[in-house]
């Protein structure tokens, strides 16, 4: 399906339909319908016979077999984490929407095979297998797709071995890739793509939709698309209790530095996914810097008191410093080391940025 937000970009991409690059790249913000784009578009390319304005008809035998996850055309790669049921949406909050990856021989299953966790990169045998799905015809017509999502999860490896399909491919194979960060795709893979943005939704159209959306009122809407950045299917994940909880926890927990002790705080969140605290202690440090030039908070509007003390405290070089450093945890969450200890650490600086002016 297409969010509403994005239909006006979907009708531009249908209309250049036939004049398609072979590798399109389609990136922007996490949580705002990337993977249901990129899994119409596929559709729609693999169509028999597509409407009018582009758009797969839903009711040819290739839209069928699409929708069973089999069309004989269609490959998707993804990490095995998300292949197997594990957390899709490894970006914590990512909360990008795994549309119908109902599973089917369209990806490629050798990734976490050998009994150990399933792995949360997209592996280079992954890709090999590609090479002879692109060099046999099409089943059904000229076209074939590859959908890689998310395109950044391709390890070195792996990205090495697509760039050589990617330089020569084979007629009537298509590529997409979908990320929310292009930057972590080598330039050699990014150089090779047409890139497609997609942007957040204005805040007052995303509020409308959430709202009716899960049915709560504009007001709940707007503090959890605050609290998301803005990005409706991220936001949405409030609406479930279980998931609201673990956010409040990690706010509390996030918002109590450095009174609470370091210990104290990592405890808490010592069963919280590292994906999920990085990108809560990321946003509030954020809103941190934000308040420290004296802007709005963009994520927690409604702790703008709280923030206000600690930055100033801390002052904007500090907070800048710790910001780079979260970037790095941040690069890190899918593959901590020591998750304990990665929890730690990051309270420590925290703690250190918070209070680099009372010493
Ligand atoms: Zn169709």
């Amino acid at each position: 399906m297409i969010y509403k937000w994005l239909v006006p970009a979907w009708q531009q991409l249908l209309a250049q339909r036939t004049t398609l690059h072979h590798a399109l790249l389609i990136h922007g913000p996490a949580g705002i319908g990337k993977s249901a784009f990129a899994d119409e578009l596929a559709r729609s390319l693999l169509c028999e016979s597509p409407l009018p304005d582009g758009a797969a008809c839903g009711r040819c035998s290739a839209c069928g077999w699409f929708a069973q996850g089999n069309h004989p055309d269609f490959r998707r790669l993804a990490p095995a984490s998300v292949e197997e049921g594990g957390d899709s949406d490894a970006g914590a909050g990512a909360g990008e929407e795994p549309a119908g990856k109902a599973g089917g021989p369209s990806g490629s299953k050798s990734g976490g095979r050998s009994g150990s966790k399933p792995s949360r990169d997209i592996r280079i045998d992954q890709v090999r297998a590609l090479e002879r799905f692109t060099e046999v015809g099409g089943h059904r017509g000229a076209t074939r797709i590859v959908l890689i999502d998310p395109g950044d999860a391709m390890n070195a490896a792996a990205a090495n071995a697509l760039l050589k399909t990617l330089e020569e491919p084979s007629g009537g194979t298509r590529f997409v890739l979908v990320t929310d960060r292009p930057d972590a795709l080598p330039a050699t893979i990014r150089s090779r793509c047409r890139t497609l943005a997609l942007s957040l939704p204005p805040a007052d159209e995303a509020a409308a939709w959430l709202a009716a959306d899960v049915g709560v009122d504009l007001a709940q809407a707007r503090a959890w698309l605050a609290a998301a950045g803005g990005a409706p299917l991220r936001a949405r994940r409030f609406a479930d209790p279980a998931q609201a909880a673990i956010h409040r926890l990690v706010v509390e927990t996030v918002a109590g530095l450095p009174e609470t002790g370091v210990v104290q705080a990592a405890d808490a969140l010592a069963d919280v996914p590292p994906a999920i605290w990085v990108a809560t202690l990321q946003a509030w440090v954020v809103d941190l810097q934000r308040v420290c030039v004296g802007a709005p908070p963009r994520y927690f509007p409604d702790r703008a008191e709280r923030l206000g003390a600690l930055a100033r405290r801390a002052g904007l070089a500090a907070l800048d410093r710790l910001a780079a450093r979260l970037d790095r945890s941040a690069r890190a969450v899918d593959h901590p080391l020591n998750p304990r200890l990665m929890v730690e650490d990051a309270l420590l600086d925290v703690r250190a940025a918070l209070t680099a002016r009372a010493v």
